[in-house]
């Protein structure tokens, strides 16, 4: 391939990873694929000028400024960091600041993995946060930014100043919101970096306010002689700062500190990618200088992500409850960071196509966001002599029939409903906690019961009692043990309707949409009756949902199963909200737009519809009132255009009151 084509590649390549990372908060390359694909360019362009050019990915700051955010113009640009991978470049970079000041010293401080923030003070209120963005334009993100406890809304100082540092998720936090998120099958967050951007750019701060994001503050843009003192007067104003800072006389004294950092890195409980350097005297700043994205006077040395080389032994397809098959990478167990692993998830064929992974082959592993072990690929060198590359199956390996692509997904399906398989795991979905929470109904039993032939379906659960001695006669189950249980699956028909909506797997209806649903229609029998319309007519709830919850309720199997339940005593209905009919709101067609100081979107609406309102997504002539938040935009303008009525946050609140 001939140098031009290398680099438009490589440019094709990197845009397409940045508009993934910085605009979707959904990368699908590693940060070292991506910064290993840049450092490559970076080095063509150096050694041929001639294709230079001032949009190549090498001079655009990376990140996005998203419409539905307010645009700030920063007042100083805010940099990205130019990056060193190995000890040997901390030699080289400490050797060209010499060369501009002998006596300058540095500060190294940890590389916090989040996204930086710039915050606005004045007169000691905190006036403006916003985003990066592109380096000159960032994102107003101020009423989120507010709901981060470490945040000081006031600061003991009068002039206006400037601070800027890293917005991030404690690694504890993405556990827990990662769970959440399974719970409500809702895509799961690859690293704290993605899930810190993702929360920060919710339009809803409420939501904002649980995601328990963090900061830490490094910048100082007041007056002042050195960075370690930056970030002391930092501290003295109540931001808070990162304690591993610490000043470095030489490239010696940095590499120990790297090498320190290291061995305390997983210990930490929030992600870092590496240790900044940053010269210590400001005014050496300037004198060094910057190019068009970073400066020259720090330099970000990366960590290597965490690996671990181990044999494949197999790969194996599991069939899920939808039917989906999900080929898995079986192999010699190996430890990383913090656990030892055995298995990875290879998703679908495309994947399996693009890892190019063939039997017996060496393979690399590490784990994405320090949580999901993923294969990150293939060492080429070790592959066997003649080793067969590893397809996606052509039939179920449960029960033999055969595996369907739907167009345009990535994924292949057993659609045999009777499939073993499918049903052991549709079993284990209900009983489990998120679900309809049976306790002790845990996959084992379900698989025992199931080979028994005491369960088939849903309602064999409920039948269980029938056959309690036979139970108790099973191998490691005695009269206790069964007691509880059928205990348990008694108390579990007090659940409320949402719990059985969930469980009953209706494609893409996780819990928190099977709530949504059941607040609007309470009964069982409302939620036959709703049809693909009415369901849509649900704020929260898309096409797609809709398509799949009412083709749910038109399948005579389906409705027999429902009533079959009903019979066996399970509750059928969700506590109703009693909707007043004599409030102001009652009967209004109300639409909400911009952002409320005093509460999220999602409670304002709540309240609205206790009150009688029906709240509407946008603005038409059928609308009766417009209730306007901070910077609200293209909704108030057609509002006004319509000669809507529009209310303030401040009438609203006193509307609720009253
Ligand atoms: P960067 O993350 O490499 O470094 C700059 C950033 O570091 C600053 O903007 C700041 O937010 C942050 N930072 C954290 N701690 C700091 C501290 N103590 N002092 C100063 N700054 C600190 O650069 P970037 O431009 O934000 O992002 C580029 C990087 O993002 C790439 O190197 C790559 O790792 C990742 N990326 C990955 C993909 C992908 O597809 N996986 C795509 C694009 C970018």
């Amino acid at each position: 391939m001939d140098i031009s084509t290398r680099i438009l590649e490589l440019r094709d390549k990197l845009n397409k990873a940045g508009y993934e990372y910085y605009v979707l908060d959904k990368p699908t390359i590693s940060d070292y694929e991506y910064d290993m694909l840049m450092k490559e360019l970076i080095e063509l362009e150096e050694k041929y000028p001639q294709y230079q050019s001032d949009t190549s990915p090498t001079v655009k700051i990376g990140g996005a400024v998203l419409d539905k955010f307010s645009k700030v113009k920063h007042t100083i640009a805010m940099m990205s960091l130019g990056d060193i991978f190995s000890l040997e470049e901390v030699d080289d970079f400490c050797e060209k600041i010499f060369k501009v000041c002998s006596d300058a010293t540095f500060v190294c401080e940890l590389k916090i993995d989040g996204l930086s923030v710039a915050l606005r003070y004045h007169e000691g209120k905190l006036v403006l946060a916003s985003t990066r963005g592109n380096g000159l334009i960032g994102e107003d993100i101020t009423n989120n930014v507010k709901t981060i406890k470490s945040v000081p809304l006031t600061i003991p100082y009068e002039p206006d100043l400037e601070v800027r540092g890293e917005i991030f998720m404690p690694k504890a936090s993405l556990v827990k919101l990662n769970l959440e998120r399974k719970e409500n099958n809702e895509e799961l967050f690859q690293n704290c970096r993605n899930a810190a951007a993702g929360s920060i750019r919710q339009l809803d701060s409420k939501v904002v306010a649980k995601r328990n994001l963090d900061t830490f503050i490094y910048y100082y843009l007041g007056d002042i002689d050195t960075q370690y003192h930056a970030l002391e007067r930092l501290k003295e104003l109540g931001f808070k700062v990162n304690k591993e800072a610490k000043v470095c006389k030489n490239a010696n004294e940095i590499k120990e500190y790297i090498k320190y950092i290291e061995t305390i890195r997983d210990n930490l409980p929030y992600d870092i990618d590496g240790v900044v350097i940053k010269v210590n005297e400001i005014k050496y700043h300037n004198l060094i200088g910057y190019t068009v994205k970073v400066p020259k006077w720090a330099i970000a040395y990366k960590f290597k992500p965490e690996e671990a080389e181990t044999k494949l032994l197999n790969v194996t397809f599991q069939v899920g409850r939808s039917g989906v098959i999900t080929p898995v990478a079986n192999f010699n167990p190996v430890f990383v960071q913090g656990s030892t692993i055995s298995k990875a998830t290879l998703h679908n064929e495309d994947y399996l196509i693009n890892k190019d992974i063939c039997e017996g082959d060496t393979i690399i592993i590490h784990k994405a966001g320090d949580v999901i072990p993923e294969v990150v690929g293939v060492v080429l060198e070790k592959r066997l002599k003649d080793a067969k590359p590893i397809r996606m199956i052509k039939n179920c390996p449960c029960c033999n029939s055969q595996l369907i692509r739907l167009e345009g997904e990535a994924d292949y399906y057993c659609q045999n409903p009777n499939c073993k398989e499918r049903i052991i795991n549709s079993l284990i979905h209900f009983a489990s906690k998120p679900a309809y929470n049976i306790e002790n109904l845990g996959e084992q039993l379900v698989r025992l019961f199931y080979n028994e032939g005491y369960l088939r379906n849903i309602s064999d659960i409920f039948k269980l009692a029938d056959y309690k001695d036979e139970l108790m006669a099973l191998p490691k189950l005695g009269k206790k043990s069964i007691d509880n249980l059928l205990v348990n699956i008694e108390n579990s028909k007090n659940n409320t309707l949402d719990r059985l909506i969930f469980g009953l797997g209706i494609p893409n209806v996780g819990s928190k949409v099977a709530k949504i649903i059941c607040e609007k229609f309470n009964t069982i029998d409302d939620i036959i009756k709703a049809s693909y319309e009415d369901i849509l007519t649900i704020n929260d709830i898309g096409e797609v949902i809709a398509r799949d919850f009412s083709n749910y309720f038109k399948d005579e199997y389906n409705l027999k199963l429902i009533a079959e339940l009903k019979m066996l005593g399970l509750r059928m209905d969700y506590p109703r909200m009693i909707v007043r009919t004599n409030s102001y709101f009652s009967g209004k067609r109300v639409v909400l737009t911009g952002t409320l100081k005093n509460m999220g979107r999602d409670e304002a609406k709540a309240k609205l519809e206790l009150l009688g309102a029906n709240v509407l997504s946008s603005v038409s002539k059928k609308c009766d009132l417009v209730i306007c938040g901070e910077n609200a935009g293209s909704k108030l303008t057609k509002a006004q255009e319509l000669k809507i009525k529009v209310i303030y946050e401040d009438e609203f609140i006193k509307l609720l009151e009253e």
